[in-house]
């Protein structure tokens, strides 16, 4: 079917919108007609070419509407409100233990550009495009996805609101919730409040967090994370140096925090992070650091600190979504708060908006294309 695609190629700044091609519906997936996705800086990384082959067609925040079903996909129907996430194959050990975000297939999938089976979905003008990026390629008005990826919502929820749940919310929400288990009483500390970083403001405020300090050079993104549950805030553009920073977390903790959520990739933030750890805290992070970097092993040795590489949140996005979705029905994770939305033609100016930090999470609708389409 004929589709409207943003399509990476490469050394262009932006991808592309375009028409496109949707192959055949496949009998092990769902053709979904997307209602909105979310931007990721995964997508802005994968655009340069760094992750997966191009041309591609990126975005694995979608949200939308399951308009036809494979012969062989049991549990969806026809009309099912779904939100997309990762690409896993349900078999490997880490499937079945329900850690899905470190299926042994995990990168190909999510960033080989293509089905399991190697084809991909997507033609432009004959040219095949590559597809099923983290088993999806949402920046689309249409996908197919394997019904893994696809996780089932109630259809008075508003998918606009939802589509960040499958990668930025449930990765900073679940790293708090799962990888750190955190408890009440327990202390944390965020570096970089973007929406990785809010949603783990949010869930250790539901977890009952005692202090949850949050570090930042954007002063607005600090005040939102002070309505959102932070307890405390550190301009770092007033304390750059990481000596700095770990000073002015253990004038609020003198023997350190139990957690740090690391979501920067700055490498002396790394020696911060470990600096400001109690003994035996655990340091998690998202990204690996820019530049070289060494970890000082001798220091957390000598204080039993772990640093723990996260995926997805730790997460099984078919628990921990419509977990979330509750905390959000009841005003208790209001996620909301982070979205900004841009029309998919837009999509320019919400990639430029996010890379400048003007926005916290763009989230592009998809709406309006479908209209123009098919009249
Ligand atoms: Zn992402
Ligand atoms: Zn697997």
């Amino acid at each position: 079917m004929e589709i409207l695609a943003a399509i990476s190629r490469k050394g262009a700044a932006v991808p592309e919108l375009a028409e496109a091609t949707l192959g055949e519906l496949r009998p092990d997936e769902l053709r979904v007609r997307l209602v909105a996705c979310g931007i990721c800086h995964t997508d802005l990384h994968a655009h340069s070419g760094f992750l997966s082959p191009l041309p591609i067609v990126l975005g694995h925040e979608g949200a939308g509407v399951v308009e036809a079903v494979g012969s062989r996909v049991d549990g969806f129907a026809e009309g099912d409100h779904v939100v997309l996430s990762g690409s896993s194959c349900g078999h490997c050990r880490n499937c079945r233990q329900g850690t899905p975000s470190y299926c042994n297939e995990a990168m190909q999938r999510c960033f080989g550009g293509k089905r399991a089976d190697g084809t991909t979905a997507i033609t432009a003008a004959g040219e095949p495009i590559h597809s099923h990026f983290f088993g999806q390629s949402s920046f689309a008005t249409h996908a197919l996805v394997s019904p893994r990826t696809a996780v089932k919502v109630a259809a008075d929820l508003p998918l606009d609101v939802l589509a960040p749940m499958g990668c930025g919310v449930i990765t900073g929400a679940g790293t708090v919730l799962e990888t750190f288990a955190l408890r009440p009483g327990q202390t944390l500390v965020v570096f970089g409040v973007g929406a990785v970083g809010m949603s783990a403001v949010m869930a250790a405020r539901l977890a009952g967090a005692l202090r949850i300090i949050c570090v930042d050079t954007n002063k607005e993104r600090l005040n939102l994370a002070l309505e959102l549950g932070a307890t405390d805030i550190i301009d770092a553009t007033a304390a750059p140096a990481p000596e700095a920073l770990v000073k002015a977390v253990r004038a609020l903790e003198p023997e350190g925090v139990d957690f740090v959520f690391n979501t920067t990739s700055a490498a002396p933030l790394f020696d911060a992070m470990v600096e400001m750890l109690a003994m035996r805290g655990i340091g998690g992070y998202v990204t690996a650091p820019r530049s070289e970097w060494v970890a000082p092993l001798a220091r957390m040795l000598q204080r039993g600190i772990t640093l723990r590489g996260v995926l997805g949140g730790d997460a099984d996005p078919q628990r921990t979504i419509p977990l979330l979705i509750r905390y959000w029905r009841e005003g208790r994770f209001p996620i909301d708060r982070l979205i900004t939305r841009y029309p998919f033609e837009q999509i320019d100016e919400a990639l430029s908006d996010f890379t400048a930090g003007r926005v916290v999470k763009p989230v592009l609708l998809m709406n309006k294309q479908m209209e123009s389409i098919h009249g």
